[in-house]
C-alpha cells in the first residue's frame, strides 16, 4: 500500500483557485495557480475577515494578483498580518505586495529574509563564475549550462520586492494568532530556516513544504553554498517534528490536501532520502559524477527544464554521504568532480 493511502484526507473539497474555503471557525484555506507541473500553491488564512492572519501569498503573477483582489473584494477581507513559510517564489512572491497595497505587517525567519533579498537582488546581474564553476564540476554540459545562465535572475520577476524590514520569528517562538497559541517550528534542508506553525488547541499543523502529503519537498545543493549538507539537515528536521506533532494534527500543507498521519509521513520521508542514499552508495563502486547519478534518484525525465533541480537535489545527496564518510571525490583535469566509495 501506498504512503498515500494510509494517510487520511479529511476534507473532501479542494477549492477552486481564489477561493475562501473554511476550514474551521479559525482557518480558511485559499488555492491559487502556479505555471509548471505543480500547478498550484495552498494558503492559509487564520482569523476573522476583519484581522486576518496570511500565511504563504502565491507567485507574484498576473493572474494570482488578479484573484487575490477579487477575492478581498467579494469576500470584504481585512489582510493586517502577512507570514511568509519560506522565501520559495511560490510561498512568498506576494508578501511585498502586500505590504506595499494592504499596509500588511510581515514576518518571516531571518535567514529566509535575507537569503530572498539576495537571489532577488540577482535579477539583472551577470551569472557569477562560482555558478559555471560548480555546474561544471557537477559535469553538465556547455549546452546545460547555457540554458542555466538564460535563466539566471529569474528569480527576481516572479518575488515582489520584499519590504525592506520585517519582523523576525524564530523557531520556539509562541504567537498568538486570534486568541490562539501557534508554536513556530523551524526546518532545514528545503530551505536554510523554513517555519511551519503548529496550534496544539486547534490541533492543526501549517506546514508549508515541511511536511508535504504526497510530493518529497525538494532538498537540494546550490552554488552560494557548495559544501551545504541539506539531506542530513532535513533527515534531522523530520526526526524534530516527529516529536513534536501528535500523529493525529491536521497538517495543512504547501501543495496537496490536508491530512492526518504527520508521523506516517515523516517516517516515509526520512526512508525515502536514507534509501536514496543507500542506493547512490551502491553505485559508487565505480566512479560517477553527479549528473551520472540521476537515474538512482529520480523516476522522472532529466531534461534542460529541471537539471539544475536535479543536480543540486544529487549533489546534496552526494554530499551527505561524503560527510558520513561513505564516500571520497576528486577533480580530475576537466575540472569535473567524480564521487567513489571510500
Ligand atoms: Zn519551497
Ligand atoms: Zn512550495
Amino acid at each position: 500500500m501506498s504512503i498515500e493511502t494510509r494517510l487520511k484526507f479529511p476534507i473532501d473539497e479542494v477549492p477552486k483557485y481564489g477561493i475562501f474555503h473554511q476550514i474551521n471557525k479559525q482557518i480558511h484555506w485559499i488555492r491559487m495557480p502556479l505555471p509548471m507541473s505543480l500547478n498550484h500553491v495552498n494558503l492559509w488564512t487564520v482569523g476573522d475577515k476583519d484581522n486576518l492572519t496570511l500565511i504563504d501569498t502565491g507567485m507574484q503573477l498576473d493572474d494570482t494578483m488578479k484573484l487575490w483582489k477579487a477575492l478581498i473584494k467579494k469576500e470584504k477581507l481585512s489582510i493586517k498580518n502577512v507570514i511568509a513559510t519560506h522565501m520559495h517564489p511560490d510561498h512568498i512572491g506576494l508578501a511585498g505586495w502586500f505590504v506595499k497595497k494592504y499596509n500588511s505587517n510581515f514576518s518571516m525567519s531571518r535567514t529566509d529574509y535575507l537569503q530572498c533579498r539576495i537571489l532577488s537582488a540577482d535579477t539583472g546581474n551577470d551569472v557569477p563564475n562560482d555558478a559555471i564553476e560548480f555546474y561544471i564540476q557537477a559535469g553538465m554540459t556547455k549546452d546545460q549550462i547555457h540554458a542555466f545562465t538564460k535563466r539566471f535572475g529569474f528569480f527576481g520577476s516572479i518575488v515582489h520586492p520584499l519590504p525592506r524590514s520585517y519582523n523576525r520569528l524564530k523557531d520556539g517562538d509562541v504567537i498568538d494568532i486570534n486568541g490562539a497559541d501557534w508554536l513556530v517550528i523551524d526546518g532545514q534542508g528545503h530551505t536554510m530556516e523554513h517555519l511551519s506553525f503548529f496550534s496544539e488547541e486547534l490541533n492543526v499543523f501549517i506546514s508549508g513544504d515541511q511536511l508535504l502529503p504526497t510530493i518529497s519537498s525538494h532538498v537540494g545543493t546550490f552554488p552560494t553554498e557548495p559544501e551545504a549538507n541539506p539531506v542530513e539537515d532535513w533527515i534531522a528536521s523530520c526526526h524534530k517534528l516527529s516529536k513534536i506533532l501528535p500523529e493525529a494534527v491536521l497538517v495543512l500543507p504547501g501543495h496537496g490536501r490536508p491530512f492526518i498521519g504527520a508521523h506516517k509521513r515523516l517516517k516515509a520521508l526520512i526512508d525515502h532520502h536514507e534509501t536514496s542514499l543507500e542506493k547512490l552508495h551502491n553505485i559508487l563502486k565505480t566512479p560517477k559524477r553527479a549528473v551520472d547519478v540521476f537515474d538512482v534518484l529520480f523516476k522522472r525525465e532529466i531534461d534542460d527544464s529541471n537539471i539544475i533541480m536535479a543536480t543540486g537535489e544529487s549533489l546534496g545527496h552526494l554530499n551527505c554521504l561524503y560527510y558520513r564518510g561513505m564516500i571520497k571525490k576528486s577533480l580530475d583535469q576537466n575540472n569535473q568532480c567524480w564521487y567513489e566509495q571510500s
